[in-house]
């Protein structure tokens, strides 16, 4: 029992390496990640959903399963409207969550 000294301390976490997009919008090639320039949007027609903070424009990934390998994102641009409809659905699910 004792033996199992697994520390959950930092620099322990074993990194993946980020997988890169570049927007299709404004060019901005970056990593994905926690404070990226990319925000988790959620999922479009069952897409990975993301907003390119440098442009505001909303993305989806065509590529998902394969740029888990390649590490190298493609997207496509969202229709116009589908980034602010997303984000109305997500405050109000986080409305109804919280009392
Ligand atoms: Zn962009």
């Amino acid at each position: 029992m004792a033996q199992s000294a697994t520390s959950k301390g930092k620099g322990k976490v074993i990194v993946a390496k980020a997988m890169k997009l570049k927007c299709p919008m404004c060019g901005f090639d970056g990593e994905m990640g926690p404070n990226s320039n990319y925000e988790v949007l959620g999922r479009y027609n069952g897409y990975p959903a993301y907003v390119c903070k440098n442009c505001g424009k909303g993305l989806r990934i065509t590529n998902a399963g394969r740029a888990m390998i390649t590490k190298r994102a493609k997207a496509a641009l969202l229709p116009a409207g589908v980034v602010d409809d997303m984000n109305k659905r997500f405050e109000e699910m986080m409305k109804r969550k919280s009392p």
